[in-house]
């Protein structure tokens, strides 16, 4: 990086400093450098253009405790459409964590061309701690407290990480009840009896298992019966395996907070779903040998997707690691060491800013059906989903062959150049 560069790298600033922030704009100057990108624009593009922490009051059900609870708002880019990105609840989230997703998610839009910036929101709470009503109070008063960042055409928030399809639905009735009438536009991944999209809830999962076919011809497996293990199965990891059933791979592990349930001849996926809607936890879950969570990063399978939480893919892993093919099904799994310690060894990665996107293609359409008050059908929604994800797929392979850098290199390329364009055309105000 040139001496400029370094004086303005925004990730030495402490408002965001972070591990997450630092990678994110780690991976931005390294991949700045390589394109010779316009200091300038660089410069605009390593900070957020909006951040907001709010503070507020949480009610516990007892009536007795009161607790101060904080929450986040980064919209990293508004050049492009409106900001776009999901709400994540969790005992650990801070600023920089929620800067760096919003950043990400600027690329990722701009890599399936959905007419967004990215942005992100956090709200510093363990969900799996909180009643049904606990979990509503929280999400309006925090919904509340960001009322005036978010709305159809300025900021549309989504479910990611410890949040889900009925928060979605707290938040769009509580800046409905604000407003004065019903505005589905202002959320995505909310049900489909308010607005939502169909095939919204398996988007994301689906999206990333719709690469296996292309990524599998890069590295020689045979998609059918090829062996996956699954890091989460929340939305993400659910859906991925569900869809890697669907395309006769064998889904031999996947894990959650509480530990994974493991099977070399294949567990079944609806079996292993039904027990958490009734259990809550993979654990006891009785056809499966029940292993350690962090195991499934060892175990002897083609494909691997961490698709629960961030940086479980480390250094002190990564050796450990057979599979061929890495789909990222969370955001950041991988560590910057780890990614160049695999890269080494040839195995490819799905970065996740590429692999995940199939999540905010949806909402992209969930979006443009409440705008439009005209619904598509099922086929409609997965006939798209799979063109965009197998086209950016394509044009991110092109172009890591021609400037023969990796996949997460290419896809960097492709997401950062589209927002360069934009950003040179529309020019500096005032
Ligand atoms: P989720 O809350 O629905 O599921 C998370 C899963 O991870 C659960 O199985 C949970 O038990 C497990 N988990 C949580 N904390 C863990 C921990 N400390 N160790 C091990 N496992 C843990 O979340 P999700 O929506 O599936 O999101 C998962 C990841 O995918 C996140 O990184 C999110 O940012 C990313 N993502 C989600 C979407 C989406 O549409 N939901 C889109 C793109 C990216």
């Amino acid at each position: 990086m040139d001496p400029k560069a370094m004086e303005n790298d925004q990730s030495t600033r402490p408002e965001y400093d972070s591990q997450m922030y630092n990678e994110a704009v780690g991976q931005f100057n390294r991949v700045a450098a390589l394109m010779n990108l316009d200091e300038n624009i660089a410069d605009r593009l390593r900070v957020p253009q909006k951040a907001t922490v709010v503070s507020f009051p949480f009610r516990h059900d007892t009536y007795t405790e009161v607790e101060t609870i904080f929450g986040y708002r980064v919209q990293h880019l508004t050049t492009m459409g409106p900001t776009k990105g999901g709400i994540r609840f969790a005992p650990d989230v801070d600023l920089g964590e929620v800067a760096a997703l919003a950043m990400w998610m600027t690329w990722k839009c701009a890599i399936v061309g959905v007419p967004f910036g990215g942005a992100k929101g956090g709200v510093r709470i363990n969900p799996m701690e909180l009643s049904r009503a606990e979990l509503q109070r929280v999400t309006r008063r925090y919904t509340m407290e960001i009322i005036n960042l978010i709305g159809p055409e300025t900021d549309i928030p989504a479910p990611d990480l410890g949040t889900n399809e009925q928060v979605m639905a707290w938040l769009m009735d509580t800046y409905s009840q604000h407003v004065g009438h019903a505005v589905p536009a202002v959320v995505t991944g909310k049900p489909p009896a308010l607005g939502g999209s169909v095939a919204r809830r398996e988007a994301t999962g689906r999206g990333l298992m719709f690469l296996l076919p292309q990524a599998s011809n890069v590295v020689d497996i045979n998609p059918e019966g090829a062996t996956v293990a699954i890091h989460g199965f929340g939305n993400v990891g659910r859906f991925a395996a569900v869809a890697a059933e669907q395309m006769k791979a064998k889904v031999v592990a996947v894990s959650d907070i509480s530990g994974a349930i493991y099977d070399p001849d294949g567990i079944s996926v609806a079996a292993a779903g039904k027990w958490v809607d009734e259990n809550r936890y993979l654990e006891g879950y009785p056809d499966a040998d029940f292993i350690d969570g962090d195991k499934v990063f060892a175990l002897d399978v083609d494909v691997m997707v961490p698709a629960a939480i961030q940086n479980v893919i480390r250094a002190d892993n990564a050796p450990d690691i057979k599979a061929k093919l890495i789909i990222e099904g969370a955001n950041n799994p991988t560590t910057l060491e780890a990614d160049d310690m695999l890269r080494e060894r040839g195995v490819l990665i799905i970065p996740d800013i590429l692999a995940n996107a199939g999540g905010v293609t949806v909402s992209y359409f969930e979006w443009v059906q409440d705008v439009q008050k005209y619904f598509w059908t099922e086929n409609e929604v997965v006939a798209r989903l799979r063109e965009i994800m197998t086209r950016a797929f394509d044009e991110v392979h092109s172009i890591a062959i021609a400037e023969e850098v990796d996949l997460r290199t290419a896809a960097l390329i492709k997401g950062i150049r589209r927002v360069a364009d934009a950003k040179l055309v529309r020019g500096v105000f005032p």
